[in-house]
């Protein structure tokens, strides 16, 4: 059964790849035995977690590239396919959260700024390497949404709406290619400590106020999302498609 689990042969792309989630899913898809490649706009920390790969044994790729920008996405898949020859593992991981107010509040650029990245960016990588994986018959894209995407939040209304966005995106690319053997799931995490939510981790009341709401009472690391990614990309998973998995520490129970 555990051989099942294994992504040796396999290539896998990741946006975001550089830090956070995204490192520790790359990570974690390296040592179940894939070929790494990353793509985020900061050059330095994608080269620095494609060494990492590589001391792993596997082989691996950094690129730069904007995902909300479609020209960089074209040369990211082209560069990949390149090296590789093939692409069997997407995972849409670049996301931001730069905007913090009331929906009344927020102004179209910043509205834009967020679904740009976090959903029109998984849409056009999904769509380009979608047909590359057509033309192979085979994939799995994993898409990380957020339990954000799931239920009614304050404050987050543009970053909540392109997950859930990006929630449905997996389920109408997983009706779609089913029948060309690719699969597409989405694991939605609860809060896990990263750059990200450096800001609200720094503020003591806030952050405590957050740990009250929910059961195991902390955040997650990045290597606990990063299981799921492996599971969701193997062939323990063959049957899985158009499903989100939550990881939140029983937050949304
Ligand atoms: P993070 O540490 O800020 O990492 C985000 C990654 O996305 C970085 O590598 C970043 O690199 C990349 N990225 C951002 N904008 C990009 C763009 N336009 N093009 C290419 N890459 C881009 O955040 P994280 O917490 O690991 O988040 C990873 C994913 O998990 C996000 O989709 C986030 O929404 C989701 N998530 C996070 C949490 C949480 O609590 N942390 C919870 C639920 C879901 P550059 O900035 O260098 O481009």
């Amino acid at each position: 059964m555990l051989e099942k689990f294994s992504l040796s042969g396999q290539v896998a792309l990741i946006s975001g790849g550089g830090r956070g989630i995204g490192r520790a899913i790359a990570l974690a898809l390296a040592e179940a035995g894939a070929e790494v490649a990353l793509a985020s706009r900061t050059v330095a920390e994608i080269e620095q977690v494609a060494s990492e790969i590589e001391q792993l044994g596997r082989r691996s790729l950094a690129q730069r590239a904007d995902v909300a920008d479609p020209a960089q996405i074209k040369t990211l898949v082209t560069q990949v396919l390149e090296r590789f020859g093939q692409i069997d593992i997407l995972v849409n991981n670049a996301g931001i959260s730069p905007v913090f107010k009331p929906m009344a509040e927020v102004t179209l650029a910043e509205w834009d700024q967020v679904l740009g990245v976090n959903l029109r960016g998984a849409f056009l990588l999904s769509q380009e390497i979608g047909r590359a994986m057509i033309r192979q018959g085979r994939g799995s894209i994993i898409n990380i949404a957020s339990i954000a995407g799931m239920r009614g939040v304050s404050h987050i209304g543009a970053y909540a709406v392109s997950k859930a966005g990006l929630i449905q995106l997996t389920r109408v690319l997983a009706t779609e290619w089913a029948a060309q053997g690719i699969r597409v799931n989405a694991i939605a995490p609860g809060w896990v400590e990263t750059a990200m939510t450096q800001p609200v981790m720094a503020q003591a009341e806030l952050y405590q106020g957050l740990l009250a709401t929910i059961p195991q009472k902390r955040f997650a690391a990045p290597e606990e999302i990063a299981g799921l990614a492996v599971y969701l990309a193997s062939e323990a998973a063959s049957f899985v498609t158009g499903q989100v998995y939550v990881a939140d520490g029983g937050q949304t129970i």
